[in-house]
């Protein structure tokens, strides 16, 4: 037998934002655990806005397990909260909600920041802006990355890999300090989970550099000439990539373009700071797609239309600080209101 410590993560009740959370407990197995062998646990949800104080605890249960590579014997447990007593999803569990649909991929690119004292890595230390954005975006050199942003992502990728997590890659952004990572995922919720817990890992080895990830969509101010961060979400189902068709797809967008305020709403606070129609966007009351096109609120590409508009499409609009979460179940939502035939 051996000791391994489980680190519980789950989402708290902030607004409009959930907040990572985690705490350790330590249990005995004879292996790596297994999902079914990890108990239901409590915590003091008076103390993450999700419970009164008078009868304060909320239920964490295990939903995805993974090894973490920077303890002996560490596993990292993601969790959805549940009410106390009945086995009901508390209301702020927007996983509970998702439509279960095992033929659902999705792929999410997460861009981000990463800040010390108060600005981008590698802007000047004293304020200010460094050079305009040009040379960064997958860039190389210290005057274009710094010294410290790709030991961490480098970092943060083999910790996820380590993990078990479908990273699909990695790149440095258009803005300074701005990175991105993809991860893909088969089955309604896979990717979700994978995306928060990388976020949990790089939230965690940023502490030990004083750095802290931004996640904000326009964390420079609209009045700059700076990009924001999104989350660009790639999605198909097993009718979109198997049958697909012209009139399906012509279908399913008039139902993104009917439920757009509906897809705006869990999309990521602060949107209509991004979503300007500049800086590859399209204008956040507006829906459209286009092909090939980083400028409409949906992207086909050449391929899917080739292919007898049979693939995946990429959502442009979800941001940074969105909950995958709540994108995907909103996602699949407008798909099943779209008849097959
Ligand atoms: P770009 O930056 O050009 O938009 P990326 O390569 O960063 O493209 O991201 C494309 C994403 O699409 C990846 O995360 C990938 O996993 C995802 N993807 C690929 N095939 C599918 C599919 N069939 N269904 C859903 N997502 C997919
Ligand atoms: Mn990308
Ligand atoms: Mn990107
Ligand atoms: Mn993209």
């Amino acid at each position: 037998m051996a000791k391994y410590k489980l680190e519980y993560i789950w989402l708290d009740g902030y607004d409009p934002v959930s907040n990572l959370r985690g705490k350790t407990q330590i249990k005995e197995f004879k292996v790596f655990p297994k999902l079914a062998e990890l108990p239901m646990w409590a915590f003091d949800g008076s103390s993450t806005r999700q419970a009164e104080g008078k009868s304060s605890d909320c239920i964490l249960k295990p939903i995805a397990v993974y090894p973490d590579s920077t303890k002996k014997n560490g596993a990292l447990v993601m969790c959805e909260v549940m009410l106390p007593g009945s086995n009901a999803p508390h209301p702020s569990n927007a996983r509970a909600t998702i439509l279960d649909d095992p033929g659902a991929w999705f792929g999410f690119e997460q861009e981000y920041f990463l800040y010390k004292d108060g600005a981008p890595l590698g802007f000047p230390s004293g304020g200010g802006f460094p050079p305009p954005q040009g040379e960064y975006y997958t860039g190389v050199g210290y005057k274009n990355v710094g010294d410290l942003a790709r030991e961490i992502v480098d970092t943060h990728l083999d910790l996820c890999l380590d993990a078990g997590i479908n990273h699909e890659g990695i790149n440095s952004e258009v803005a300074k300090g701005q990175w991105e990572f993809q991860i893909f995922g088969k089955g309604s919720k896979n990717a979700a989970d994978q995306v928060w817990m990388a976020r949990y890992l790089l939230m965690r080895l940023c502490e030990k550099y004083g750095v802290d990830v931004n996640w904000h969509c326009k964390p420079l101010g609209k009045d700059v000439d700076w990009n924001g961060s999104g989350m660009h979400t790639n999605f198909s189902t097993e009718h979109i990539r198997e049958v697909g068709g012209k009139k399906y797809f012509e279908k399913l967008m008039a139902a993104f373009d009917k439920f757009k305020n509906e897809h705006i709403a869990v999309y990521g606070p602060d949107n209509h700071l991004r979503l300007t129609g500049l800086h590859e966007t399209q204008s956040i009351d507006k829906f459209n797609y286009g092909v090939a096109n980083r400028g409409a609120s949906l992207r086909v590409s050449q391929k899917f239309i080739d292919n007898g508009y049979r693939g995946y499409l990429e959502d442009r609009r979800p941001n940074s600080q969105g909950d995958p979460y709540k994108i995907a179940g909103r996602i699949l939502q407008t798909i099943a209101t779209v008849p097959l035939k």
